[in-house]
């Protein structure tokens, strides 16, 4: 056994993630590298496999400070405070950096990919702005966006299956955001998200968490001057697109990294009803 690494390749991301080549499958790739033994126990794979993991929030936070994905204490402490285990389904494994699958078609995204999009948002996620996250899936982002801006900011999550827009409220309940969603600050709601969330806009950020072919101008609109909206876009090549809206409302893109997306669909697509 010894001298064998097991080396994580690549995850197929139905959303966001791992450099390519992707694996369409569904499923971690392994390699075996190094001259090692060709019969390696199975069990002995696994037990390498589960000490390389991260067991808790706190490491999970600790391994994205290490590997470069968390560049500041900001977005790493609201990462340490909303606490990844809470809203992953419960037969998953929530604090490797992989995205897990939720049900509908959907995944929550890989925690590198929570943040990378914390990060490029985080000046405009200051105490008392307004945010809005599109496809909000299991409510991870609206919550941290809601730590973010705090009780006298706004956090509004949109998604377009009910029952994920149900179990994003209980996952946020049992976080450390629920109390902002007591109070109305933060609020998860049922809709086409290509349409925004007008009665809560303008939006100082704007997060897409799904791939769109186009950006939608409904979100343009609802962007505040000075704002920045960050949305993976394209259909097999996605760029994470950032688009800075200037005061005088003249906007600027450029992309941030390559990424893989759920698309941005309508409801009936993404559950294969077409
Ligand atoms: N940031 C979320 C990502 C969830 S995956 C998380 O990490 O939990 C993308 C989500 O976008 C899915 O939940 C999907 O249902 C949703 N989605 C796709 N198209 C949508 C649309 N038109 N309106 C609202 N939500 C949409």
């Amino acid at each position: 056994m010894s001298g064998v690494i097991l080396q994580r390749l690549a995850v197929c991301c139905r959303c966001s993630c791992q450099p390519p080549p992707h694996n369409p499958c569904g499923a971690t790739v392994f390699r075996q590298s190094g001259c090692a033994p060709l019969r390696v126990s199975v069990f002995r794979n696994m037990e390498y496999f589960w000490r390389g993991r991260t067991q808790n929030n706190r490491e999970l936070v600790e391994s994205l400070k290490q590997n470069g994905s968390l560049r500041t204490n900001r977005v790493a402490d609201v990462m340490e405070q909303v606490d990844r285990g809470l809203f992953v389904p419960p037969n998953e494994l929530p604090y490797i950096d992989n995205p897990m699958p939720i049900g509908y078609n959907a995944t929550i995204s890989a925690p590198h990919m929570h943040a990378a999009c914390l990060e490029l948002l985080s000046g405009h996620l200051q105490p008392g702005m307004s945010a809005l996250d599109v496809g909000a899936g299991t409510g991870y982002l609206t919550a941290a966006f809601g730590m973010m801006v705090g009780k006298e900011g706004r956090a509004v999550g949109i998604e377009h299956i009910p029952e994920l827009t149900h179990q994003a409220i209980e996952n946020v309940q049992r976080s450390r955001a629920g109390p902002l969603l007591a109070s109305g600050s933060l609020s998860l709601h049922t809709g086409d998200g290509r349409e925004g969330y007008p009665a809560g806009a303008p939006y100082d950020a704007i997060h897409v968490g799904a791939a769109a072919s186009e950006v939608p101008q409904a979100l343009v609109d609802q962007l505040k001057p000075g704002g920045r909206m960050v949305i993976p876009v394209g259909d097999i090549f996605q760029e994470l697109t950032v688009i800075d809206k200037a005061p005088d409302g003249s906007l600027k893109q450029w992309g941030a990294t390559s990424v893989r997306y759920v698309p941005l669909t309508s409801r009936q697509s993404q559950l294969g009803h077409n």
